[in-house]
């Protein structure tokens, strides 16, 4: 770790480009890091984003460190032998980075939270109303903030069933019956790291996606058809 002398600010912004006002002085930890870049000079770090929800509109902030390190031989040193690391792992990434054609298994055993936006997409997408997708195919439990109405139902009562809206008989089959209108959960679910895969599938396989979800629809007694 480098130590700035405090009586020497100037010098130290002279030398290196970095801004070392007292007050620019970030003591904070790095947590939540978001994103990591590096060029020929700087290494950026995003990190701590968060999200403030406004009446209609969200808006994104995050703090950034950026530390100048191509005055320091051991730092560039480094850096080289992270970057060379990297390249030699990225062969391996258009396996881990894609889900198996067909697996699913995050859509059982896990509760796609979702807000208002995401049921009023999917009563769109299913030509029904708001308080029907509410009824049939959501868990209600609004979140304390009041963002989230509650999460998606599964087949059955029991928490690591399937996904109401998942299709497909078996693993290998499995796709999601509301696809371009899923939850914002699912679109942001990322498979980088995901332990849950199905291991036993082929990743090169040609898969084939059947009929969408159709919702049942009840007839003027009540009952569903
Ligand atoms: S690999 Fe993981 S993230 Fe991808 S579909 Fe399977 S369980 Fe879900
Ligand atoms: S909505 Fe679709 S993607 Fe999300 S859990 Fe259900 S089946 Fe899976």
């Amino acid at each position: 770790m480098e130590t700035i002398d405090l009586t020497a600010l100037k010098k130290y912004t002279r030398e290196t480009g970095q801004a070392t006002h007292p007050e620019l002085l970030d003591a904070r930890p790095l947590e939540h890091v978001n994103k990591i870049e590096i060029d020929e000079e700087h290494i950026t770090i995003e990190f701590d984003e968060k999200t403030t929800r406004y009446y209609n509109a969200n808006e994104i902030t995050h703090r950034e460190w950026v530390y100048k390190y191509n005055d320091d031989p051991a730092f560039v040193a480094a850096v080289g032998r992270v970057i060379e690391l990297a390249r030699r792992h990225l062969k391996d990434l258009p396996e881990n980075v894609a889900c198996p054609p067909g697996c699913a298994e995050c859509c059982s055993g896990y509760e796609p939270f979702v807000s208002k936006a995401d049921v009023q997409r999917i009563a769109d997408h299913l030509g029904l109303t708001y308080g029907e997708v509410m009824r049939e195919y959501v868990v209600a439990r609004p979140s304390a903030d009041g963002y989230h109405v509650g999460w998606l139902r599964k087949i059955s009562d029991d928490i690591a069933d399937r996904c109401i809206f998942l299709m497909g008989p078996r693993s290998g089959r499995h796709y999601c019956g509301i696809y371009p209108a899923r939850p914002h959960d699912c679109r942001d679910f990322s498979p980088i790291g995901c332990e849950d895969v199905d291991t036993s599938l082929p990743r090169r396989s040609a898969f084939k996606i059947g009929a969408a979800f159709q919702p049942k629809r009840r007839s003027r007694n009540g009952r569903r058809r």
